[in-house]
């Protein structure tokens, strides 16, 4: 059943490990760094448990008929792609599409793998097993799962095996009678912190040699041996909420994690040392587009939400009605509808596999992965452009306006004629924390990366699409003349 987000919080204190500031925190959800997230992440719950939301966000769960989170749905049908995807729009707007790793995320891959077990079976049915068993137990106890799925940056020109130590990268060192210990790290675990559970495993295909890491395991975030090496919360060096609205509510962290001789049980292993399994997860299984679908549900609000920043203020400035302005509003709007476009496409071509099982279709949702390194840049540039230096002549910090004298001043010559100079001030930082702070540029690093490096994506986009379609085109008009062809019109 779904839960509240007061029983998100209770789950949380189970010894986590996460280091910080040269301090190891424990308890998330009262330090600065991570409470606001914590705040957004319960809301988060309480949205989906809440009566007037059940309808939207939830549906029967299989097993035990209880209101369960809709982004654990296994769509069989363009109608279950739709009302997953109104789910996830829901879910999204609450952070404004600024929690990219929510609990909707990793639920996601997990509805993929479900329907498609027999792919895990393949090194032996126990493995298919436990993947559904635990698939149901997220589901039916709305826990969080996140994951770490790629190995960190040491040396990138050489497999796991090869590195100075070979379990530098996450992976098993041993196998025991009740599961298997893994050592390693792992980035980037956004939203560690704040999670139930870190998945691990690998997108990269594993070459031979490097076995130990073409694993999945599910480790609970506070287990023994878990370290958790958040990069540098912005949250916490915020001066206020109103100076820095996003930074302080909706830092999800990001982290590299360590694994210190962790003991996963059997029951939460569903590949182990079996390259194929481990790549076929991946391409094999919805997972990956159920996933990035429910991704680019989040990225589509969070341009909507750039948009409406950028009219809103165009509106502000008094530049609204100038035709370039709304030349350069109607560019934006173009920008975010190629996305919620394709979207809807995914939908209305989902792909209906041998299983039953609806994939959102892959040429359009590689189509965004593919477009959004560039998109996300593109639409954030265009804001900052609207805002021209507005959004530097903004008074320090929010303490200015308790001050009568510099509150008199800010109201004469920052306020506009329909706006009190706090509105105004207000609606710009707010625009400053998307585009120029720490956070802004986060989010920036994060809509390029966050699937992959561009250069990755892109020839994934090659793999998936049509290019015969496109060939036929040529070969038709290819076929249609030849050296003796007459000219049109010439006497024959
Ligand atoms: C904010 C943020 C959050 C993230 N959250 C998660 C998460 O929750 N879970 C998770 O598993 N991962 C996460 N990631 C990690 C993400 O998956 C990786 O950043 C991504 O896979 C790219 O890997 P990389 O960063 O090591 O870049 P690299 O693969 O090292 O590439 C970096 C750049 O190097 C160049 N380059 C590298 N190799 C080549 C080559 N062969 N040819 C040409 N150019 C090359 C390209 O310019 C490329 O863009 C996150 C990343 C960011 C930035």
């Amino acid at each position: 059943m779904t839960r509240s987000g007061k029983e998100y919080r209770e789950r949380l204190a189970d010894g986590r490990r996460v280091m910080v500031n040269g301090e190891v925190v424990s308890d998330v959800a009262s330090h600065p760094a991570f409470a606001g997230a914590v705040d957004s992440v319960a809301r988060h719950y309480d949205r989906a448990h809440a009566a007037e939301n059940r309808d939207v966000m939830t549906y029967p769960s299989p097993a035990t008929g209880e209101p369960v989170n809709r982004s654990f749905l296994i769509p069989r049908s363009a109608d279950d792609l739709a009302l997953r995807a109104a789910a996830l729009r829901r879910s999204a707007e609450l952070s404004v599409g600024l929690l990219g790793r929510n609990p909707d995320h990793v639920a996601s891959f997990f509805a993929g793998w479900a329907a498609r077990s027999d792919v895990f079976a393949r090194a032996g049915a126990g493995y298919a097993e436990n993947l559904v068993r635990f698939y149901e137990h997220l589901r039916d106890e709305d826990l969080y799962a996140v994951y770490a799925i790629v190995p960190p940056q040491v040396d990138r020109s050489k497999p796991a095996h090869q590195q100075s130590d070979p379990h530098l990268y996450a992976g098993v060192t041993g196998e025991t009678d009740g599961g298997v210990r893994i050592s390693g790290a792992q980035m980037l675990a956004t939203g560690a912190a704040l999670a139930d559970y870190v998945v691990v495993s690998n997108i990269a295909p594993q070459p031979p040699g490097s076995e130990d890491q073409a694993i999945n395991v599910a480790i609970p975030v506070g287990a023994p041996g878990v370290k958790i090496y958040s990069r540098r919360p912005y949250a916490s060096g915020a001066t206020s909420v109103f100076d820095y609205p996003l930074s302080t509510r909706f830092d999800e962290t990001d982290a590299l994690i360590v694994l210190d001789d962790v003991f996963v049980p059997w029951e939460h292993v569903f590949v182990l040392r079996d390259r194929a399994v481990c790549a076929a997860q991946w391409t094999e299984t919805p997972a990956h587009v159920l996933g990035n679908h429910q991704a680019q549900v989040r990225l589509a609000t969070k341009l909507e939400f750039a948009v409406g920043l950028a009219h809103r203020i165009a509106e502000a400035t008094g530049n609204l009605a100038a035709p370039p302005v709304r030349g350069a509003l109607g560019e934006m709007a173009a920008t975010v509808s190629v996305v919620s476009g394709l979207l809807a496409a995914q939908i209305q071509n989902r792909e209906i596999d041998d299983e039953g099982i609806a994939w959102p279709a892959r040429e359009e949702c590689f189509a965004v992965m593919t477009l959004q390194s560039e998109l996300y840049p593109r639409v954030l540039h265009m804001l900052r452009d609207l805002c021209g230096g507005g959004l530097i002549q903004l008074p320090s910090s929010s303490a200015d306006f308790a001050h009568p004298e510099m509150a008199a001043d800010l109201e004469r010559y920052v306020g506009g004629p329909d706006e009190t100079a706090v509105d105004r001030v207000k609606l710009l930082k707010l625009a400053w924390d998307l585009i120029g702070s720490e956070f802004g540029g986060r989010h920036h690093q994060y809509e390029m990366f966050y699937v992959g490096a561009p250069f990755l994506v892109k020839q994934r986009m090659y793999g998936v699409y049509d290019f015969d379609r496109c060939r036929s085109l040529v070969d038709q008009v290819l076929g249609e003349y030849g050296l003796d062809t007459p000219l049109p019109g010439a006497a024959g």
